[in-house]
């Protein structure tokens, strides 16, 4: 199930004498719609790996007939491998029409590390539409702060109605600062998709929230029936994690980071988690330019604690969630 690609590794990954980890986690085939679950897109995110792991572990323990088919892959190997967050390029931001297009038309021995992770995973996404079946994508992230898991709504309405049925808090409207995720450019032509954020990194919650959305999600597609125990104990698990958030808020502020400039400004004894509740005016970071104040009231969304990444935090309000299906 490896794209060409893989047969030529640039000089980027061959001095490294370890050999990367196989793309595909597992593919437990039914006849019906393609969930794609992909964890591990950034490097230092391992845990929706685990989660993947576990689950297809235990689905085929307990021989369940799935109503359509699970593909669960790694994203960024290389990336993973070094427990970083990307090699060259952040393999979320890369995915539009005219860099896949230029991808596709260059030839795989120029690709570097990132080229070649987008190219293998195009290869599995391309593959499943083939197959003329319905699709459905999870993209599975942790954060670099503490806080409850939510997701992150990146598509068009069949999107907004997946993620509304899973159980978490829904983010809207990141994807007005938020270019090239995988999610968004799948929700163009390909089927509906959604991010979920399980907590912060390498905890054991985190994992156990990301199992729940995977189970939640094979619900949703249709893999197990909405009654099936696993769906409705997942469904469970997530409200009782989130009972105290909205269910649904959208993003007005973005402040971005660069590098070192930017760090959360923690007043004593205050580490901010996703979800907190900020008032105006409140002291929130600092940047190059000195502190960084909440614009007015809302909830604070993915505080960088991390020295990767270009989004220092967000700011959301509650707002209503998609129609619902007729
Ligand atoms: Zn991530």
């Amino acid at each position: 199930m490896e794209s060409k690609s893989q047969a030529s590794a640039p000089s980027t990954s061959s001095s490294d004498p370890t050999p990367l980890p196989e793309r595909l986690i597992d593919r437990i085939d039914g006849d019906g719609p393609v969930l794609i679950a992909v964890g591990g897109l950034h490097g230092n995110e391992p845990s929706g790996i685990v989660a993947l792991e576990r689950v297809c572990r235990a689905l085929r323990e307990q021989g369940l007939t799935l109503k359509g088919t699970l593909v669960a892959l790694r994203g960024n190997r290389p990336a993973l491998a070094k427990g970083q967050r990307m090699i060259e390029r952040d393999l979320n931001r890369v995915w539009s029409p005219l860099i896949l297009e230029h991808l596709l038309r260059r030839d795989p021995a120029e690709d570097d590390t990132t080229d070649q992770e987008m190219r293998a995973l195009w290869w599995e996404i391309n593959a499943a539409k083939e197959s003329g079946r319905p699709l459905f994508l999870l993209d599975l992230h942790s954060t670099s702060g503490f806080g409850p898991p939510f997701c992150v709504v990146l598509g068009n309405q069949p999107s907004q109605r997946l993620a509304a049925s899973i159980g978490l808090p829904c983010v809207h409207g990141l994807n007005e600062s938020i270019r090239g995720t995988l999610a968004e450019w799948f929700s163009h032509g390909y089927g509906a998709s959604m991010v979920a954020e399980g907590g912060k990194c390498g905890e054991e919650s985190t994992i156990r929230h990301l199992e729940a959305v995977i189970y939640s999600a094979m619900g949703t597609s249709g893999l197990l029936g909405e009654e099936h125990d696993r769906v409705r104990t997942a469904r469970q698990l997530l409200q009782q994690a989130t009972e105290e958030i909205p269910h649904h808020v959208r993003v007005f502020y973005r402040e971005p980071a660069s590098g070192v400039d930017f760090v959360m400004g923690e007043a004593p004894g205050r580490r901010f988690q996703n979800f907190d509740s900020v008032r105006q005016g409140d002291h929130l970071a600092r940047n190059r330019d000195g502190a960084v104040f909440a614009q007015r009231d809302g909830y604070l969304i993915m505080p960088l604690y991390q020295a990767e990444g270009g989004d220092g935090f967000f700011l959301a309000e509650a707002c209503e969630g998609p129609p619902t299906i007729p």
